[in-house]
């Protein structure tokens, strides 16, 4: 079933989580692990990260320096189509324009679309880790919308071979990610809500938000793109506080503010479990209160661990 269905159907606050594929070499137990606690709450669906690969150097004899790529999370694909077909649910798996050329995505959306899969959550990516700068394959895009544009032409039956004969068309319904605190490397919100707009316009069904501490941004954000006439439903992105260097890291790495409230609870902790109880209840929180205003769905980033999220849907839902 399209996401974008059940969203408009839906009456009452849906419940939705992201995972991470694991490791490499570690196993996918330890993926349904994570899931089986939280089925109880009937998720509407689940979304699965996509993972660019990252560059490494390796020190030999403590002064050659080896660069070495490595896949540290490989297997979106896979990993969806098992959890698809294993637990009989959407599955709503990110494909990023980082690392791929158009052939590749190309490939990647032949397979999904032949997997049943046909939700999408199509963004740029991260530049690899220990890397500034999101640097786009020579043949590959260097925006999300560029993706979504490929992704519609598909649904159009238009693949990049001009000459192929009897496409098919595909029936991709896709996602794109907003941000309540800007984009960090967007000059100012009001550009990019206009490319937000744009990514809209292109043929995306619904947007979800970068996590935020601070309900009144994500309504603040609503407005603001209600006003500049992106009309899609807007899926709020919950990350409960779940490692005591949350307080430093999230800030730092997803460009977002943490409330003071919030902060002076956290800095009172000492150990992680203590900020992680913090965390929850901040989350448990926030999530009543956007329920209560009618959101949608609540979509959570679970990174592999679910007994907070368990927590939080028993409070919630
Ligand atoms: C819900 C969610 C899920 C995510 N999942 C993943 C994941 O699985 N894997 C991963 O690697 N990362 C993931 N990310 C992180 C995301 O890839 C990064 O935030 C990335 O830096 C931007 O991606 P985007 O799709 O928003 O990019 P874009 O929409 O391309 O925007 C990136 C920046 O460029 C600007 N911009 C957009 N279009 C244009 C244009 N046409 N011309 C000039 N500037 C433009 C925007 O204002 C913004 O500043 C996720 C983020 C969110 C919110």
């Amino acid at each position: 079933m399209k996401v974008i269905d059940r969203i408009r159907e839906t009456k009452e606050t849906l419940f939705s989580f992201e995972l991470l594929p694991p490791l490499k070499g570690h196993s996918i137990e330890r993926l349904y692990a994570a899931i089986d606690p939280l089925m109880e709450f009937g998720p509407m669906n689940i979304n699965i990260t996509y993972h660019q690969d990252e560059v490494e150097y390796k020190s030999i004899k403590g002064k050659l320096v080896e660069k070495k790529v490595v896949r540290k999370r490989p297997g979106t694909v896979a990993i969806s189509a098992a959890i698809k077909y294993k637990y009989k649910i959407t599955v709503v798996p990110h494909l990023i324009c980082g690392g791929f050329t158009r052939q590749e995505t190309e490939d990647a959306l032949i397979d999904l679309h032949y997997l049943g899969m046909n939700n999408l959550l199509a963004l740029r990516g991260d530049p690899p880790r220990g890397e500034k700068r999101f640097i786009p394959e020579e043949e590959g895009h260097a925006h999300a919308i560029d993706l979504v544009k490929q992704i519609m032409n598909m649904n159009k039956g238009i693949y990049l071979a001009e000459d192929l004969a009897n496409s098919t068309p595909t029936d991709f319904s896709v996602a794109v990610a907003g941000y309540p605190e800007k984009h960090a490397e967007a000059p100012n919100m009001k550009s990019d809500l206009q490319y937000l707009k744009e990514k809209v316009d292109a043929g995306a069904d619904y947007i979800v938000t970068q996590m935020f501490f601070d309900n009144t941004k994500y309504f603040d954000f609503v407005k603001l793109c209600r006003a500049e006439g992106i009309e899609v439903p807007i899926i709020p992105g919950l990350k409960p506080i779940t490692f005591l260097n949350d307080l430093r890291l999230l800030p730092q790495t997803f460009n977002i503010d943490l409330p003071d409230e919030l902060v002076k609870e956290l800095q009172k902790c000492q150990d992680t479990p203590a900020a992680r109880q913090v965390g929850t209840e901040w989350a448990i929180m926030m999530s009543k209160e956007l329920k209560a205003a009618g959101v949608p769905v609540l979509h959570y980033y679970s990174l592999g661990i679910s007994d907070n999220i368990q927590t939080i849907a028993r409070a919630v839902f």
